[in-house]
């Protein structure tokens, strides 16, 4: 059975997998990645490449990152929150890292292909289109139409973190202001709370404050954590609604770090975006949490590395 590679870089580790069609993960690696210099960078892909290839045929590998991919020009945009991965903007990374290792290379933005993971083995499955949402520090999706990742023009489509939502909100590392992500990223549910506790009491009071923490409070009745909850629903409730206006999906996944909160959360951005939205595209659309959990970006980058591989198959 052909075997893929794929490469999940984050901001603090470098994740791999070697995978086979079918899904099944054959080898896999885990380690700090190189944040500093952009050659020790692309020196570490070509181990990681090297290393989970072994003595196997690999027909492609896949690259999931943490910045834009222009597909008409092959080229890196944005800038990522990791210097050695920023000092490569511009550059055509795939070609890079396929001269090195002699693997046909295909580079994607990791939420585009963590929710081409879900699409593949995840919550996703079966439906012909899909929006994702991934919720950590950074908020990053995925549009999945007719079974196809819709990239855009120039690969911005899918950053649905930078939906606005208040145009006079917190500014945003995008240059706009009040998106999707100063609210319901990791930042924004700190930066509430914060907010709230100057004046009222809550057992946040003195607690290293992460969603985890909100959620597991706001369970056992605090009440400034269920108005944190609740606004974070709402913020996802009214871009979600936005999406299910535009695009009539079948299904709707919320992931990442935040989304372990579970039910709390998804029955209260369910509820939200019912207020938002037509009400058939709404009952058209089934809600799940993503299934893959962290796995989501190493399955993705293989899943890109496979389609990469077809479609030069094709051409
Ligand atoms: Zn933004």
């Amino acid at each position: 059975m052909a075997m893929f590679i794929g490469l999940d870089v984050g901001g603090t580790n470098l994740k791999g997998a070697r995978m086979d069609e079918s899904g099944e993960v054959l080898a896999r690696l885990h380690e700090p990645v190189v944040r500093e210099q952009p050659e020790d960078l692309l020196a570490q892909f070509e181990r990681a490449v090297m290393t989970l290839r072994g003595d196997a045929q690999v027909l492609a590998v896949g690259i999931g990152l943490p910045g834009i991919v222009d597909h008409a020009t092959a080229r890196l945009r944005g800038v990522p929150n990791l210097p050695a991965l920023a000092a490569l903007r511009d550059l055509d990374l795939a070609a890079e890292v396929e001269a090195r290792t002699g693997c046909a290379t295909f580079v994607e933005n990791d939420g585009n292909a963590a929710g081409l993971a879900e699409a593949w083995l995840g919550a996703g499955r079966g439906a012909e289109s899909m929006v994702f949402l991934t919720l950590g520090t950074g908020v990053g999706g995925a549009v999945i139409l007719r079974e196809r990742l819709w990239t855009g023009r120039s690969g911005y489509a899918g950053e649905l973190g930078h939906v606005q939502l208040d145009p006079a909100g917190e500014p945003c590392g995008c240059g706009s202001r009040g998106c999707l992500e100063t609210v319901v990223g990791i930042a924004g549910w700190s930066r509430r709370v914060a907010e709230k506790i100057k004046t009222r009491s809550s057992r946040l009071t003195g607690q290293k404050i992460e969603p985890a923490t909100i959620v597991a409070a706001a369970r056992e009745g605090d009440e400034v954590s269920i108005e944190v909850v609740d606004e974070t629903a709402r913020a996802l409730g009214q871009a979600l609604g936005g999406l299910i206006n535009t695009l009539n999906p079948e299904r709707a996944v919320i992931g990442g770090g935040v989304a372990a909160a579970g039910a709390f959360l998804l029955d209260r951005v369910v509820r939200d975006t019912k207020k938002c939205c037509w009400p058939q595209a709404f009952e058209d659309c089934s809600f799940r949490l993503a299934e893959l959990g962290a796995d989501s970006g190493v399955v993705g980058a293989a899943r890109v590395a496979m389609r990469g591989a077809r479609g030069r198959l094709r051409a």
